[in-house]
């Protein structure tokens, strides 16, 4: 039987919290969570605050830190963007790739999110691949099929050895920042269609391996009912990260 997955409780902050209210965060949320070896805590601050958090987070190597977004190449004229190296260089240990926002108000297509996790995976980091259906593809019944579609081309560039260092985050686009979440049962459903497909991809033990967390307007009140859902190992949490106390209670959930 494969070891239990630690649940995953990670914070995607966005374009909020500057290198200020980066330090004010942490030492309330700090003050919140005891350290703690049987779940993992996750940052995605702006790449502008990430040296404040790192800063607010020496000694408590319970936390880790990770970017939202990275360029594939390794440099260049690529203003505005980040490498995978200058991130690893800065203290990063994870990648957001492919979140809704990315593919959906930047435009960002799987073939530029599988090109980027393969850069990730290349420079050491663990890639944190969102997938996630439109309010529209699930009404016409597509949600299986086009999170399928997001998948296949990442799972075609990683090799067998490398599927254990891949995370999953599946984020429906409907539920991201609305207010609606996925019911315990749909989270569920995809959660375990996301692994069948890891399973055909890679056999049922590197499958059983990969975190598949749920994100979409998760709440203090929400939490815990999603993760105690089968196969829902942990929560990539947008607006509910923000808040300290809110993030805290969420951290409580797991478990
Ligand atoms: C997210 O940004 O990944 C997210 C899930 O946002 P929210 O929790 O605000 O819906």
């Amino acid at each position: 039987m494969s070891a239990p997955r630690r649940p995953v409780l990670a914070g995607n902050w966005k374009m909020n919290h500057g290198p200020s209210d980066t330090a004010r965060f942490f030492a309330d949320f700090l003050n919140r969570l005891a350290p703690a070896d049987d779940r993992s805590v996750v940052f995605f601050p702006p790449a502008i605050s990430f040296a404040a958090a790192r800063e607010a987070l020496q000694g408590r190597p319970d936390v880790r830190l990770g970017v939202q977004n990275v360029h594939w190449e390794a440099s260049g004229a690529f203003t505005g963007e980040l490498s995978v190296a200058m991130a690893k260089d800065a203290g990063a240990e994870l990648v957001l790739v492919g979140h809704s926002e990315r593919r959906h108000v930047f435009g960002e297509t799987s073939d530029e999110t599988a090109k980027k996790v393969r850069a990730v995976l290349d420079g050491g980091l663990v890639p944190v691949l969102c997938v996630g259906e439109t309010l529209d593809e699930r009404n016409a019944g597509r949600a299986e099929a086009v999170v399928a579609e997001q998948l296949a081309p990442v799972l075609s560039i990683i090799r067998p050895d490398e599927v254990a260092e891949l995370v999953v985050a599946y984020e429906p686009v409907w539920a991201i920042g609305t207010g609606v979440t996925a019911t315990p049962g749909d989270a569920a459903s995809m959660h375990h269609a996301v692994r069948e497909r890891l399973a055909q991809a890679f056999g049922r033990e590197a499958a059983d391996a990969v975190p598949v967390l749920y994100g979409g307007s998760v709440k203090p009140d929400n939490a815990a009912e999603l993760m105690s859902q089968p196969g829902v190992d942990g929560v990539l949490v947008g607006g509910a990260s923000l808040d300290p106390g809110g993030f805290a209670a969420i951290c409580g959930a797991a478990g």
